[in-house]
């Protein structure tokens, strides 16, 4: 996969799209089993990104993700805005700019272990981790970007019967079942554009 300027650019305006789109089935979400504002977070803090272009596609892949990454925690604010910047940020650590298959994986896991321990949280527990866990796993076993796509959009329905362990719909309790998590919805959007975005062949 290369990951030249243009391809940059192209995913850079493919992940603000989605938050801006569906900002207010997320907030619709949100406001099931949270307090309404995901919706609001994520357009808010995908318009900041978006208004670093075009000179944030310039820069070098760890620095591009890492200036994405510091807009989201300042921008979408929450208890997301700190886990997703943490995921851009620890996911452009050590990326080259033509990375491989593995490079991809090597990097999504990094920061899935940076995003659990930033919030204390792990697979299961009716959270964005539940859509990152699993799409890590496709993307370890060489699927394309249907593949990808398709177990991104599984995953958060997946989230529907789940009982939330962490976040404010864990204050729910068993009323927090039966509800899309917001942000498992929000993270599927992101990943199926990103995949939209960059052509991913399987197993490259
Ligand atoms: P807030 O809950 O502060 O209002 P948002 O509404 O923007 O923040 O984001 C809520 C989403 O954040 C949840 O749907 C969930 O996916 C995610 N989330 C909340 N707490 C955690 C956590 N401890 N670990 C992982 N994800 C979490
Ligand atoms: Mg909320």
């Amino acid at each position: 996969m290369t990951f030249d300027r243009a391809a940059k650019e192209r995913l850079v305006q493919a992940l603000a799209a989605p938050m801006i789109a569906h900002a207010d089935e997320l907030t619709s979400l949100d406001q099931a089993i949270g307090d309404g504002d995901h919706g609001l977070n994520m357009k808010r803090g995908f318009e900041a990104v978006l208004a670093m272009l075009p000179g944030v596609a310039d820069k070098s892949a760890p620095e591009m993700f890492k200036a994405i990454g510091m807009t989201l925690v300042m921008k979408v604010g929450g208890a997301s805005g700190p886990l997703v910047g943490t995921f851009f940020m620890e996911f452009g650590k050590s990326l080259p700019d033509a990375p491989s298959r593995a490079d991809l994986v090597a990097a999504a896991d990094k920061a899935i272990v940076a995003v659990k321990a930033r919030g204390r949280s792990d697979a299961g527990q009716k959270t964005l981790l539940d859509v990152l866990v699993p799409v890590h796993e496709v993307l370890a076993g060489g699927g394309d970007g249907a593949a990808i796509a398709a177990a991104a959009a599984d995953a958060a329905e997946r989230t529907i019967p789940m009982l939330a362990i962490r976040g404010r719909a864990s204050f729910l309790g068993e009323r927090s079942i039966g509800h899309m998590d917001p942000g498992s919805r929000s993270t599927s959007l992101l990943i199926v554009a990103a995949v939209k975005a960059l052509e991913f062949e399987a197993g490259s």
